[in-house]
């Protein structure tokens, strides 16, 4: 955890930014909720509980500098709501995510998986790929566990 605010306070500096106390506390809820995908206000919240002195614009505009850093990634799952998610360390490309469409869980994948589907892309439309954006909706295992689960009792009845 401190080794990666270390790290986050140096990107900011080669960027001729200062990692303040405000943008700090933020930064430290996001390394708390890692898994999490928490919107500007589920941020706010969380600092807000150790540092009641912080207001949601502060918050806000710290978000948006470590988007525009690319320390975070911002996105949005279809429901409106952008949702902040830290970028992995050395991460050339951002993660794909899962999302389920009964329990609403988000679930991430690491690995790459698109270098095939890349090179096709890059050849055929002539394009060059810096990054993408993917997301599975569909039924993740909890709930498909569950549905089944309930089959099975339903047989016997
Ligand atoms: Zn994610
Ligand atoms: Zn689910």
């Amino acid at each position: 955890m401190e080794n990666r605010i270390e790290r986050i306070k140096k990107q900011l500096h080669s960027s001729s930014y200062k990692l303040t106390p405000q943008r700090e506390a933020t930064v430290r809820v996001l390394l708390e909720h890692e898994e999490d995908h928490l919107s500007a206000e589920d941020v706010y919240l969380l600092v807000k509980e150790k540092s009641p002195e912080i207001g949601l614009a502060t918050v806000y505009r710290t978000l948006e500098l470590l988007t525009e850093l690319k320390i975070v990634d911002k996105i949005n799952f279809g429901d409106g709501v952008s949702r902040y998610d830290l970028r992995q360390e050395g991460a050339a490309h951002f993660h794909h995510h899962l999302v389920c469409i009964e329990c609403g869980a988000v679930d991430e994948i690491q690995e790459d998986l698109l270098e095939d589907v890349e090179e096709i892309v890059e050849k055929n439309w002539n394009f060059i790929i810096k990054d993408h954006r993917l997301t599975f909706h569909g039924i993740c295992h909890r709930c498909h566990d569950r549905s089944t689960k309930d089959e099975e009792t339903n047989n016997l009845d």
